[in-house]
C-alpha cells in the first residue's frame, strides 16, 4: 500500500525505537559465506553510483533500486547457467560488473547508509515465504491500488483481473486526490465518475462468478495539519478513506503530531505510507510510533504496510515493533 510527511513536532522521542540508526550490519549471513545476495549486490551497486558520475552513477543508482525487485536471487540464475541480462536494469555492461563481483566478492563495507538500511530483497522475501505456506493464504486483498485514473497503468477492470488471478477477495481503488497534480490526482467530480465504473465492473464481476469487490476509495492528499483536500461530501459515499503525506517528507525533526493529526481527522480509515522513505533517495520521517500506533488502535484505524519493494513503509522491524498495540 503508501505514503507521508511532516511539521515540526513537539512529540517525545524515543530513543530506543530511534528510526534513524546511523549503521548496521550489511551482511545478515555469515560473513564468512561468500555468495553475494541481491541486497549485497544492491548495496554495491549503490557504492558504485556513489564513485561514478553523469550516466553511469544513474545507471548503477538505478540497477541497485531494481535490485530489491529482481525475482530471483543472482547467484541462482548464474548457477542455472542463466544470464542476468533478463533482469531489471541489467544490461551487458551492468552483467559484467555484476559478475566480476560475484567472482571475487569485494570486501564488504561495515556499515551502510541510514537511507539504505532495513530493505529486504523480493528474492529474499520470496524464499521466506516459501518456507511458510500458510502465510500467503493470508493475504485477501490490497487496499492500496492506482488505476489510470491518476498515475496508475491499468483499468480498473484490468486491476480486478489481476485481482482474481491471486485469489484476492477484495480490493479498493486508491487514486490520488486532486491537489498531488504530479501524479493526476482526481477531483470531485471524476471521482464520482469512477464511482459508476466501480459498479459497472463489480456487477460483471457477480455475473462471471468469482467472489471479489471492488471498493471504493481515495488516496487522500493531506496537508501537515493532517487535513484533506477533497470535500467530505465527497468521500461519504466511499467504503475507505486513505490519508497520506506527499509534501515535507525530508523534515528531520519529530513527526509524531503529524501523525496524530491524520489518524484524529474523521474522514481518514488508513494511514498511508507513513513514513515517506524510498530506497536511496529519502529516508523518511520519524516519530515516536508507539505513540502513533495506540492512537490508531485507540480509533480503529489502519496504518499501511507499503511493499513495494523500494519502500517497504512501513519497513519490517518498525511495524513489529508493538505487536501488542495491534495496529490493523
Ligand atoms: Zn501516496
Amino acid at each position: 500500500m503508501i505514503r507521508i510527511e511532516p511539521r515540526a513536532g513537539t512529540g517525545r522521542t524515543r530513543r530506543g525505537t530511534s528510526l534513524h540508526r546511523k549503521t548496521a550490519e550489511l551482511a545478515t549471513r555469515d560473513e564468512s559465506q561468500s555468495v553475494l545476495s541481491n541486497t549485497d549486490i544492491a548495496e554495491l551497486l549503490a557504492q558504485q553510483a556513489e564513485r561514478e558520475t553523469g550516466i553511469l552513477s544513474r545507471a548503477f543508482r538505478r540497477a541497485a533500486r531494481s535490485a530489491f525487485l529482481w525475482p530471483k536471487e543472482v547467484s541462482d540464475l548464474l548457477a542455472q547457467n542463466r544470464g542476468l541480462t533478463e533482469l531489471r536494469a541489467v544490461g551487458p555492461f551492468m552483467e559484467k560488473q555484476i559478475r566480476n563481483w560475484m567472482e571475487k566478492p569485494p570486501r564488504r563495507a561495515k556499515t551502510v547508509p541510514a537511507v539504505r538500511q532495513d530493505f529486504i530483497s523480493l528474492a529474499e522475501a520470496r524464499r521466506r515465504l516459501a518456507r511458510r505456506p500458510a502465510w500467503p493464504k493470508k493475504l485477501h486483498g490490497d487496499l492500496q491500488m492506482h488505476s489510470r485514473w491518476s498515475d496508475g497503468s491499468g483499468t480498473i477492470a484490468e486491476m480486478a483481473d489481476a485481482a482474481k488471478e491471486r485469489s484476492y477477495e477484495y480490493i479498493a481503488i486508491t487514486d490520488h486526490s486532486k491537489t498531488l497534480k504530479i501524479a493526476g490526482g482526481i477531483d470531485e467530480r471524476a471521482l464520482k465518475a469512477q464511482g459508476a465504473e466501480i459498479t459497472k465492473v463489480n456487477i460483471a464481476i457477480r455475473k462471471s462468478g468469482p467472489d471479489l469487490t471492488v471498493l471504493r476509495s481515495i488516496e487522500m492528499n493531506l496537508n501537515p495539519r493532517g487535513e484533506g483536500d477533497m470535500s467530505p461530501e465527497s468521500l461519504v459515499d466511499l467504503d475507505l478513506v486513505l490519508g497520506s503525506f506527499h509534501s515535507s517528507l525530508r523534515a528531520t525533526e519529530n513527526q509524531t503530531e503529524r501523525y496524530l493529526a491524520a489518524l484524529r481527522n474523521p474522514n481518514i480509515h488508513i494511514l498511508g505510507h507513513p513514513r515517506g522513505r524510498i530506497y536511496n533517495f529519502r529516508i523518511g520521517l520519524k516519530a515516536d510510533w508507539p505513540r502513533v500506533f495506540a492512537e490508531a488502535a485507540r480509533l480503529d484505524k489502519a496504518v499501511e504496510i507499503d511493499c513495494y519493494p523500494d519502500r517497504q513503509d512501513l519497513n519490517r522491524w518498525l511495524g513489529g515493533c508493538t505487536p501488542s498495540q495491534d495496529p490493523r
